[in-house]
């Protein structure tokens, strides 16, 4: 059996701190790999060695398959783990990781692949009794058909890249004169997103609740799953704030949906960490989604509550290593409360906020863990995905781990980009939230933003804003290119994430 001696992190930010820290308690030395724009990262600075693999663009640098192999080559690396986003759920890199002699740290190409398409793992496990959301089992390019299929299902429905992730491709229709516009933006959207304009249909369950189970899965064939996260307080179909377990549960649809994702990780012989959605209606009824065949980012949620280190396991299951932890040894300790501090304004629609964080201390204290990349003076970049940290308590009872984030919610200082902490603050006190009673449709339903309590502005962010001003009136050029400042409307780089 192969042991994993040195390890390359094919990422950059929190997640490859997290992934290099569970290595580094392993005894196993660790390589990073940033481009130009990371030059000063943490990730770089924590790593045993450091490859700077190309320029800020991700395409450039992250995302170079045949660099980073030849980078492991070179510094004689065991094993790969590309953590989220990025390379993680490319097929193709993983075969060529594999052809290339080394270990994957994740599923296999073939597991990634078919999970890789809404479609096709809707197909595959078909003949395991999966509860499916009404829709149409493969693409649909024909309108009439589309719209026929549309009525017979029922109004609201939602139109979908079989491609699709990241909430992009996606667009409900809520009656047939609206149909042909939503169409033709879903497809164009995921011609542009994914290079794949195939579409599908699927009934849009109303007061829907994103409920995921995360599984684990050795090469021997053993799946097990450590319960459930509850996803459903979300923007433009992204998460902001995710718990385990979900308040709406009964032990008897954990255990039924428990199976169920065994049986969707079996149905693609999967092995590895991974994260099988459902979306739940109000009744109870849970529906299969898709399968995310990686670490997810919400996966701290998950280690505090069964004490399960998935980083640790993923490493072992690639060694070859069957599981040791038997599904009747897990059980649900407390719960915990995970918010993403991302660099966008939710004054403004969330817009991206591009910016250097002039002020940035973590919050600390029992029950607090904050998994991020950055340290104060430092700018976020506008090439990648823009999350901050994220930030995660744990207590004994639901109640408890939110009156811990309101805690650290409240310590959190971070000035020079706007975040979504007072959002996530607003999400903490409201009583829909603090009920239990919501579904994906919270933001829509109850937040403006008058909801949120101003921040005061300090001298040096009205400096700040005086300046930006002078900035955007006098056009700044480095190497040709604008200069990013502190404004709204720019382009970030979409990096899909879990
Ligand atoms: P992506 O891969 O783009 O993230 P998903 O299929 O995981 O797409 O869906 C993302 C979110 O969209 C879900 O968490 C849920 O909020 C919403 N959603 C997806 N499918 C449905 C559906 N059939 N009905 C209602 N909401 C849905």
């Amino acid at each position: 059996m192969p042991t994993i001696k040195k390890l390359l992190i094919a990422n950059r930010g929190e997640i490859a701190l997290r992934i290099m820290r569970t290595a580094r308690e392993m005894g196993i030395q660790t390589v990073a790999i940033y481009s130009e724009a990371d030059r000063t990262a943490l990730h770089v600075r924590y790593a045993d060695e450091s490859v700077c693999v190309g320029t800020a663009p991700s395409s450039e640098s992250y995302l170079r398959a045949d660099t980073i192999i030849d980078v492991c080559k070179r510094l004689h690396v065991d094993a790969i783990h590309p953590g989220y986003g990025f390379l993680s759920e490319n097929a193709n890199f993983a075969r060529a990781v594999r052809d290339a002699g080394l270990i994957f740290v994740g599923p296999s190409p073939e597991s990634i692949e078919v999970m890789g398409s809404k479609l096709a793992a809707k197909a595959a496990v078909a003949n395991y009794n999966i509860p499916m959301v009404p829709g149409t089992p493969a693409a649909i390019t024909d309108r009439t058909e589309a719209k026929r299929i549309s009525a017979t299902i029922g109004y609201p429905i939602l139109i979908k890249a079989s491609a699709g992730g990241g909430g992009k491709g996606m667009r409900v229709v809520d009656n047939e004169a609206d149909f042909d516009e939503q169409m033709d933006r879903a497809v164009s959207e995921a011609i542009s997103a994914f290079g794949d304009g195939s579409v599908f249909i699927e009934k849009y369950v109303t007061s829907p609740r994103h409920v995921e189970i995360q599984v684990l899965g050795d090469q021997q064939g053993n799946i097990i799953h450590l319960f459930e996260r509850e996803c459903s307080i979300q923007r433009r179909h992204q998460k902001v704030v995710e718990e385990a377990p979900s308040s709406i549960l009964t032990p008897e649809i954990r255990d039924a949906m428990g199976r169920a994702a065994v049986d969707v990780a079996r149905a693609c012989g999967y092995y590895g960490a991974g994260t099988v959605e459902f979306i739940v209606n109000d009744t109870l009824d849970f529906y299969f989604l898709e399968m995310n065949t990686r670490l997810q980012v919400e996966h701290p949620v998950t280690e505090l509550i069964t004490g399960v280190d998935l980083v640790r396991q993923m490493i072992y299951i690639a060694e070859g290593k069957p599981l040791t932890i038997k599904q009747e040894d897990l059980t649900i300790k407390g719960h915990a409360m995970e918010v993403r501090v991302y660099a966008e304004d939710p004054a403004n629609n969330f817009l991206p906020d591009v910016g250097t964080l002039d002020t940035y201390v973590r919050p600390q204290g029992n029950g607090v863990r904050v998994d991020d990349g950055f340290e104060q003076g430092m700018a976020i970049p506008i090439y990648y995905d823009p999350m901050i940290a994220k930030l995660i308590t744990y207590g004994d009872t639901r109640e408890e781990a939110i009156q811990k984030m309101i805690r650290a919610i409240d310590e959190y200082q971070i000035s020079g980009v706007q975040t979504t902490l007072p959002f996530c603050r607003f999400v903490m006190e409201h009583d829909a939230f603090r009920s239990g009673h919501f579904d994906t449709g919270f933001v829509s339903k109850y937040f403006t933003p008058d909801n949120l309590t101003p921040p005061t502005n300090t001298t040096e962010d009205q400096l700040a804003v005086v300046l930006a001003a002078w900035l955007m009136n006098n056009k700044p050029q480095q190497n040709g290119v604008s200069v990013p400042i502190n404004g709204k409307g720019s382009k970030w780089k979409a990096n899909r994430l879990g």
